[in-house]
């Protein structure tokens, strides 16, 4: 997506070798146009999938994904991160380590709301180690519902993510492929599509 991959050169930081700062349209500010931009470009790629819900993780994956739901026309539902659970047996739990913290969290989401009839669409902001996307992809095994496809906005092509998330099944796709951060810029894996 040319719009977002110009936003990450005008305004994206580059904190190291391995991670982006994009606080200023996607982690703290939110740039509304360029969301709504995402929730478009979203729907259409996974248009044939028959989407019934949209899962991601809060806080960052929200704006993109109610974008994504709202084009879809079906509910978001966010994974909430809590620190320690003493009522598990209304909730889907798993344990997510987080790139950025460095620690272990439990994710949690209610189980009213995936049910074994629904088609998810798990949406996240990057995509990494894939430790986000498949902690939230054993949740919607745990309610036995089918993983219809894996929608991340900023893709580290350098880091091993997408490739797990391939061998194990999932259909992925990214609006924007980070080749490198090395030399303190971004730069994008070359879209043939282009
Ligand atoms: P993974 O679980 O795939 O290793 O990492 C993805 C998660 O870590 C995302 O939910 C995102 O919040 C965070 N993350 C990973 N890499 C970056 C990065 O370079 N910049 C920012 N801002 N967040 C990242």
């Amino acid at each position: 997506m040319k719009q977002l991959e110009q936003k990450i050169i005008e305004e994206g930081i580059v904190l190291n070798e391995n991670v982006l700062k994009v606080d200023s349209f996607l982690n703290h500010q939110v740039d509304p146009q360029l969301m709504y931009s995402i929730g478009q470009t979203f729907a259409a790629l996974f248009e044939a999938q028959k989407i019934t819900k949209v899962l991601t993780l809060e806080s960052s994956g929200i704006a993109p994904a109610v974008m994504a739901a709202l084009q879809m026309n079906v509910p978001l539902v966010f994974a909430r991160k809590r620190k320690s659970l003493t009522l598990k047996d209304d909730l889907y739990t798993e344990s997510i380590f987080s790139f950025t913290k460095q620690e272990e969290s439990e994710v949690t989401v209610s189980r009213k709301f995936i049910t074994a009839e629904d088609r998810v669409l798990i949406i996240d902001d990057f995509l990494a180690n894939g430790d986000a996307a498949l902690g939230l992809a054993k949740i919607v095994e745990q309610a036995q519902a089918s993983v219809a496809g894996i929608g991340i906005v900023i893709e580290k092509a350098f880091q091993p993510g997408r490739n797990k998330l391939v061998e194990l099944g999932y259909l992925v796709h990214s609006l924007a492929r980070i080749a490198s951060l090395s030399e303190g810029k971004a730069t994008f894996v070359a879209d043939p599509n282009r």
